[in-house]
């Protein structure tokens, strides 16, 4: 299991799918033949064959005063996903957060980057046929933007499962506090909005005694964007947008000492930006 430390704060990274090939779909333009010239990309983003490895994974950020769980990925026994292997899953994603010391009852805050199926999965668990809080002492934070947009998809596509199953529950069940893109959610974590992927997409951002770190959310999926920035992906609602973010994100980034870590990111998950001609890296 990784784990940072960012001055007082923790960040821990629990996984629930890895998967190396098959990401296509997600980003069209990262061909074996484009992935294989970038070398600092192997061995651990892509393979010797050029195929990207991608994770879905929480990460646990616990602050002297909070305990927040950062995107709850897809989650056990949902239905009618797109991706087939998304179906009903059984994993023990519950059971590794509270190996890691987090059991689900003591979280305190659940922060959505946007509302995307591998985002919001865990924010309920199917108990006796009903979808219930699965962090039921938890205030679930979402950008009030982002949910504002989907509850409108989902008014006028009533079988928008994600938004029924995942979100709805937790909202109905009054744990929800729509939050601004840029809300401060205590002395070491504020939002950053980072637009594009979705209308209302926020990054994470920590600062400890002098030390800081960003949560990417999706404005990045792969760390050869890095490479390539005006790679969007298939999901970006705004390419251009999704780019602009990107070059900013990175720019700012550059020769500092900020820790990015990729919520999408296989180990080692995390790292420093650096230039690298007129593009980046992870360092
Ligand atoms: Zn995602």
């Amino acid at each position: 299991m990784q784990k940072w430390r960012i001055g007082q704060v923790t960040v821990t990274k629990i996984v629930e799918l890895e998967v190396t090939g098959g990401s296509r779909f997600i980003l069209p333009q990262a061909t074996y033949e484009e992935i294989l010239p970038i070398a600092w990309l192997q061995p651990h983003f892509a393979d010797e064959r050029g195929r990207l490895k991608m994770s879905i994974h929480a990460l646990v950020v616990e602050t002297p005063e909070r305990r927040i769980i950062v995107d709850t990925c897809l989650g056990n026994d949902k239905q009618d996903r797109r991706i087939p292997r998304w179906n009903d899953l059984h994993g023990p994603f519950l059971a590794d957060l509270a190996a890691a010391g987090y059991p689900r009852e003591s979280i305190d805050t659940v922060l959505c980057t946007h509302l995307h199926v591998d985002h919001v999965g865990w924010n309920t668990m199917l108990v006796d046929r009903r979808w219930v809080p699965t962090f039921p002492w938890a205030r679930y934070l979402m950008g009030r933007v982002e949910f504002e947009y989907w509850r409108s998809q989902r008014d006028h596509d009533h079988h928008l499962p994600i938004f029924a199953d995942s979100v709805a529950p937790v909202f109905d069940a009054g744990l929800v506090d729509l939050v601004e893109t840029d809300h401060r959610v205590s002395d070491e974590i504020s939002l950053v909005p980072t637009l594009g992927h979705t209308p209302g997409h926020f990054s994470v951002r920590i600062a400890s005694r002098g030390e800081e770190a960003l949560i990417t959310g999706d404005f990045i999926h792969h760390p050869c964007q890095m490479a390539h920035p005006e790679w969007s992906s298939t999901a970006d609602d705004d390419p251009q947008r999704a780019e602009r973010t990107r070059r900013d994100v990175f720019s700012r980034l550059a020769g500092t000492q900020v820790l990015l870590i990729g919520t999408h990111f296989v180990a080692p998950t995390a790292g420093r930006v650096v230039r690298d001609g007129d593009a980046f890296r992870l360092a």
